[in-house]
Formats: C-alpha cells, sequence, structure tokens
C-alpha cells in the first residue's frame, strides 16, 4: 500500500493572532498573538457568555503564554505538522 504524507510548515512569527472559538454561540473572539499587553477576554464579544464558565479561558491564556515564549526563539523553532494518509 502506497501512503502520503504531507507537510505544513508554520514559522511562529507568522501566527499573528489566535481565535477563541465560543462553545455557547459559535462565533469567535480573536486575540492579538504579538502584543504582550493584550490579554484574553473574559467573555464572548459577541453572546457574552464568560469565558471561565465554558472552560477556555485558561487553556486560552495557557496556550497564548506559551505561544508569545515560543515567538521569542522565532528564528529557531518552526511548527512542522505532518498529516498521513493511505492512497
Ligand atoms: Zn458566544
Amino acid at each position: 500500500m502506497l501512503s502520503m504524507e504531507q507537510q505544513l510548515l508554520i514559522d511562529i512569527k507568522d501566527i499573528a493572532s489566535i481565535a477563541i472559538h465560543c462553545t455557547r454561540c459559535g462565533s469567535e473572539t480573536v486575540v492579538n498573538a504579538s502584543n504582550e499587553e493584550a490579554g484574553v477576554p473574559e467573555k464572548c464579544s459577541c453572546c457574552r457568555e464568560d469565558f471561565a464558565a465554558l472552560g477556555l479561558q485558561t487553556p486560552t491564556r495557557t496556550y497564548l503564554t506559551a505561544l508569545r515564549a515560543l515567538s521569542k526563539l522565532k528564528e529557531r523553532i518552526t511548527l512542522r505538522i505532518v498529516k498521513s494518509g493511505a492512497l
């Protein structure tokens, strides 16, 4: 059986923002990833649901902190997404 592998390389410095997908209304609230002063919003920008109550605020904050820390090594780190599958 033949298999195929696709790779997508993402440079950390190219990640400008992250989007929080509200599990209540489905909308996206965008956070600027490169602005160190930009925090994670407490509420959905559309329905005003509390992100902490939805379990989204803490994981998003952790992800954003990690992303910003990695971006300081942006010349040395590249994200590599590999998708494998059979032909
Ligand atoms: Zn919402």
